[in-house]
């Protein structure tokens, strides 16, 4: 049978797309209401991986004309501090949407401060509030990367009713959402996690495969059906030029990449075994990443107009 090379699923294109949207909608609003969205960036602690995020949703807040401010606290900030420091955002009439960007550190307690936080600024959708109302289909924010997939699947036109989506990984963040936006769009969802028997038999049986792990390449050939529809969501920094060389090949940028700059970014699945067997793949970096930060600002859009229409009525 002849090797199939997949399309790469540009979630770069597409973020610029709905970024154009988004920049549209807030200068209306700025118009109407006088002022710009706002977005709260909360970070604790010196992970590196995590000052990047921050720092590059700053900048896509200020590329959509949006406000943003970035509440840094030290990796020794107690829970107390943190607990206080959001009360003070919830109550800042000047700040549409808050943020706290994960993982916390491990004394902290993540679920007090997903529960602390004003559901009308949640703009993450991880608030029991906002996730309740997902299920029963009311309007709220989604989650930013399970509304990023099914973004780019509708903007790709990749059917999504009917199909078998396969989701490896159960996370509140990604899994779990995605299962139900899926379900709602009327695919057929089995949802797999570190528990699972037999993963690569459930996973070839997959018209829509998607990986939210957090495991460098683990998704493999053996894993993918021919002709299948793979979403990487997973960002893993490899750091061994060695490792690196084995996925994308020896004269690869990538293995330039980690010796100057220490690492490469690696999603969840091995991208060129991927690559051969699958019909539509999204790569890693400028795939999902992009997509998750464009449905960020979309939200943050989102909880300024409700707020700020309301304070007009
Ligand atoms: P979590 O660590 O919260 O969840 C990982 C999931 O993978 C769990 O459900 C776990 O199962 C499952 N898992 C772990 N090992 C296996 C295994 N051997 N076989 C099957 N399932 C397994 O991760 P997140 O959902 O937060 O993130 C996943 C990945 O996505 C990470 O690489 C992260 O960096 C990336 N990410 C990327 C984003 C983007 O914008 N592109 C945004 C968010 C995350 P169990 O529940 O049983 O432990």
């Amino acid at each position: 049978m002849s090797r199939l090379t997949a399309q790469l699923l540009d979630g770069k294109a597409v973020s610029q797309a709905i970024r154009s949207e988004i920049a549209h909608d807030v200068a209306a609003l700025k118009r109407s209401a006088g002022v710009a969205p706002s977005l709260a960036a909360v970070l604790v602690g010196d992970d590196p991986a995590s000052q990047v995020y921050v720092r590059n949703k700053i900048i896509a807040c200020a590329e959509v004309g949006m406000r943003s401010v970035e509440v840094r606290l030290p990796p020794t900030a107690t829970q107390d501090q943190l607990m206080a420091r959001l009360r003070r955002l919830n109550e800042d009439p000047d700040v549409d949407g808050i943020l706290v960007q994960l993982p916390l550190p491990p004394t902290l307690d993540r679920t007090a401060v997903i529960l602390a936080l004003d559901p009308a600024k949640d703009v993450d959708g991880l608030h029991p509030l906002n996730a309740g109302r997902l299920l029963m289909r009311l309007e709220a924010p989604v989650p930013c990367t399970p509304a990023g997939i099914v973004e780019l699947l509708e903007r790709y036109r990749l059917p999504i009713a009917g199909q078998h989506a396969v989701i490896v990984g159960r996370s509140e963040i990604v899994g779990r959402p995605l299962g139900i936006l899926l379900l709602q769009r009327d695919a057929t969802v089995t949802m797999c996690h570190s528990k699972t028997r037999e993963l690569p038999v459930i996973t070839r049986q997959a018209d829509l495969l998607v990986a939210a792990i957090g495991r460098p390449a683990f998704i493999r050939a053996e894993h993918i059906r021919e002709g299948a529809t793979v979403i990487d969501v997973g960002v893993n920094r490899l750091g061994d030029a060695r490792a690196a060389a084995a996925l994308f090949g020896e004269d690869s940028p990538r293995v330039h990449q980690v010796r100057e700059r220490g690492y490469t970014l690696v999603g969840d699945v091995h991208p060129r075994e991927a690559a051969e067997r699958a019909a539509h793949l999204t790569p890693v970096p400028g795939g999902i990443g992009p997509l998750t930060i464009a449905c960020l600002l979309r939200n943050t859009l989102r909880a300024a107009q409700a707020r700020r229409q309301a304070a007009v009525r």
